[in-house]
C-alpha cells in the first residue's frame, strides 16, 4: 500500500529502541508531509554521523572526530578533571546520567558490556587491557565501579575489584540508592549523586 522507499524508512525506524511499527509509520508519514525541511536535515545529520562521531579512543564515550582522524571526548579533554579518579560504567547512557548528577569530578571508562556467564561473556570479552593502559597513563589511584545493580553488574564489579586491587588501585562501588535490577540511565540525578558520594570500598575476594 505504501511506496517502497517509505516502507524501507519505516523498517529502519522500527529498529530503534522504544520505536514500534506504528510509531515508525507515524514518524515516516510526518516526515513526508511536513514542509520545513526536517527530512532533508535529518538525512544530512545522519550521513555526517558516521564520519564525524566515533567512540572516544580513551574512554569509550561519544566523541567528535578531529582533524587527525582521532576522537577524544569532551570529558577526556577537560583539564580540570581529577585524572587520579576513574568511574567505570557499562554504557554511554550511564556516563551521561552520572554527568547530569554533577557528582563525578574524575573521568570515565565505558566497558561496553558486562560479564554474563549465561550469555557466554567472560573476562576475556571485556576491554580490561585497554583499562589497564588507561590506569597507567592517567596515574589513576581510585576507581569507582558504577555498573548497574544487577547480577551481571555485581559479577563485573567483583572481577574489577580483584583485578584493580592487585594493581594497587583503591576500588569502591556506588551505594545502593539505585534499586536492584534497576537501570542507572533512568535513575534521577539526586539518587545517582548520592550513590556516588556514598560509595563503599570493594573488598576483593
Ligand atoms: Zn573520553
Amino acid at each position: 500500500m505504501l511506496p517502497d522507499p517509505l516502507l524501507h524508512l519505516i523498517e529502519l525506524l522500527a529498529r530503534l529502541p522504544g520505536v514500534g511499527e506504528k510509531t515508525a509509520q507515524r514518524f515516516a508519514l510526518h516526515l513526508v508531509a511536513e514542509r520545513s525541511g526536517t527530512a532533508r536535515a535529518l538525512g544530512d545529520a545522519l550521513s555526517l554521523l558516521g564520519d564525524r562521531v566515533k567512540s572516544c579512543q580513551r574512554c569509550g564515550n561519544i566523541a567528535e572526530v578531529d582533524d587527525t582522524g582521532g576522537a577524544v571526548c569532551l570529558v577526556c579533554r577537560d583539564s580540570r578533571r581529577d585524572t587520579s579518579l576513574l568511574c567505570i560504567v557499562a554504557k554511554v547512557q550511564d556516563l551521561l546520567a552520572i554527568e547530569r548528577s554533577g557528582a563525578m569530578r574524575g573521568r570515565y571508562f565505558v566497558l561496553g558490556r558486562l560479564l554474563s556467564p549465561l550469555d557466554g561473556i567472560g573476562p576475556d570479552e571485556l576491554p580490561l587491557e585497554r583499562l589497564f593502559v588507561r590506569l597507567g597513563e592517567d596515574g589513576v589511584r581510585e576507581v569507582i565501579v558504577a555498573t548497574p545493580p544487577s547480577v551481571d553488574g555485581e559479577a563485573t564489579a567483583l572481577l574489577l575489584a580483584r583485578e584493580l586491587t592487585n594493581r594497587g588501585v583503591a576500588v569502591s562501588r556506588i551505594a545502593s540508592g539505585v534499586p536492584h535490577g534497576g537501570d542507572l540511565e533512568f535513575a534521577d540525578q539526586i539518587t545517582l549523586g548520592r550513590a556516588i558520594e556514598g560509595r563503599r570500598a570493594l573488598e576483593s575476594r
